[in-house]
């Protein structure tokens, strides 16, 4: 008998009608031989109208005090889908019960709103699984030293799932969401996209990080860092298609050494619009320039993603980087009170209209030419690149917002991607 961890979005949770066809579908798993234990989200829009709530109140502030009551409000949310989907399971002839995280309890850090789990304490489940119950343990939150109620920060129910599949040792986590799987691009943008049967941890990390919604990029690091085997597959398959159908649909998150198949070079291409660039001219070219404009920016509390400087001329130089665009008009502010007259720097400017797009995959380890191949798609369409980066497994570049659609369709041909591969 395998414990198993299901996990169901908003969407799939999103009515009483849905709550009862994840009832079924657990129930179908349980009536197997599994030990089931579900991590549900808030019904779908249920979060977002609580945070309405608050914001009408009082619009946010980062003091801790209101962050603290933020998350007793929106933890509120799973409360309410995790003890309906008790309910419909009862109805359906089972036994069982929910927790919420303080219950568990899950424990986390004391950052409101973006809290980390630190420990799971998983007795009281493992005694109601053995004793043949279903365990619904609330998405999304837990309870810090003190007994606050904290929330992992949005999407997070993704993160309780596998944390609570990590720490009970679950064979298998599985994430239901809206879509059929991991795809090699947004659909919307590429109809030809197609869902990938398995990716690597480290490239759904790097699509996560740079732009994909599919999974908490948390979640993620959680499932590599305690080898977790996940699956995201749809809960809008009909609740009583075969069980083995199911537990092979979807895509699997595998670690890349367990893997015998022929991989593609380029497993997907994602990309972003949450970014905006800034470029400081004639910045003098001498020691702790860069530490004096980034220390300023990590300072405020901003992340940089990408960075680049020129080579120098003059004994001066252009040095640019990227911010998250909710960061764009503070970081500006900042660097125009401050560091821009501090330093000597001519001049300072900026520009929201851009977007980030990536090829990510682990054959890129061991091909050449790969990043000159993406550089030539987007010549061939006449799209100016204004920034590149690397990894080990992805190439970034920054262009002109406007182009977005046209650069992520451009390189899913190029590199194949609505070819089946062999895999
Ligand atoms: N309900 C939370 C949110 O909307 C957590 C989740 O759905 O994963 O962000
Ligand atoms: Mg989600």
């Amino acid at each position: 008998m395998a414990l198993i961890v299901h996990k169901y979005g908003g969407t799939s949770m999103g009515s009483t009608e849905r709550i009862r066809n994840v009832a079924k579908r657990v129930a179908k798993w349980h009536r197997a031989g599994h030990q089931m234990v579900v991590v549900p989200s808030a019904m779908s829009g249920e979060t977002n109208r609580l945070l309405g709530l608050a914001k009408e109140l009082a619009p946010s502030k980062a003091s801790p005090s209101y962050e603290r009551e933020l998350d007793m409000l929106a933890s509120t949310g799973e409360q309410a889908s995790s003890a309906l989907l008790a309910i419909a399971l009862q109805a359906e002839g089972l036994q069982s019960v929910s927790y919420a995280g303080w219950q568990v309890p899950i424990r986390t850090n004391n950052a409101y709103t973006k809290a980390r789990i630190e420990s799971i304490d998983d007795a009281r489940v493992r005694a109601d699984l053995d004793a043949g119950k279903v365990v619904i343990v609330t998405g999304f939150q837990g309870m810090d030293d003190a007994g606050n109620i904290t929330t992992l920060g949005r999407g997070g129910s993704d993160t309780s799932a596998v944390a609570v599949a990590a720490a009970m040792k679950a064979q298998e986590c599985l994430i239901y969401t809206d879509v059929d799987g991991v795809y090699t691009t947004d659909p919307r943008v590429v109809p030809e996209a197609r869902r990938l049967k398995t990716v690597s941890f480290e490239e759904m990390l790097e699509m996560a990080s740079l732009g994909s919604k599919v999974l908490q990029i948390r979640s993620v690091e959680f499932a590599g860092k305690y080898r977790v085997p996940l699956r995201v597959l749809s809960s809008f398959t009909p609740w009583d298609i075969d069980i083995r159908e199911e537990a092979a649909s979807g895509t699997l998150i595998t670690f890349e050494e367990d893997e015998h198949m022929e991989q593609a070079i380029v497993s997907g291409i994602a990309f972003n619009r949450d970014e905006a660039k800034i470029a400081l001219r004639g910045v003098p070219d001498k020691p702790g320039i860069a530490y004096q404009i980034l220390g300023a920016v990590a300072q405020a509390n901003v992340e940089v993603d990408m960075i680049i400087q020129n080579i120098s001329k003059d004994g001066r130089t252009d040095f640019s980087f990227t911010v998250n665009r909710g960061d764009y008009a503070k970081t500006m502010d900042l660097l125009r009170a401050s560091v821009i007259k501090g330093l000597g720097v001519e001049d300072v400017e900026g520009d929201t209209k851009i977007c980030k797009v990536s090829i990510v995959g682990i054959g890129m380890r061991s091909h050449v030419g790969i990043a000159s191949k993406m550089f030539r798609a987007l010549s061939e369409e006449g799209i100016n690149i204004q920034m590149i980066s690397t990894s080990e497994i992805k190439t970034s570049v920054v262009i002109d917002e406007k182009y977005i659609e046209l650069a992520v369709r451009a390189l899913h041909k190029a590199f194949d991607l609505d070819q089946p591969t062999a895999a």
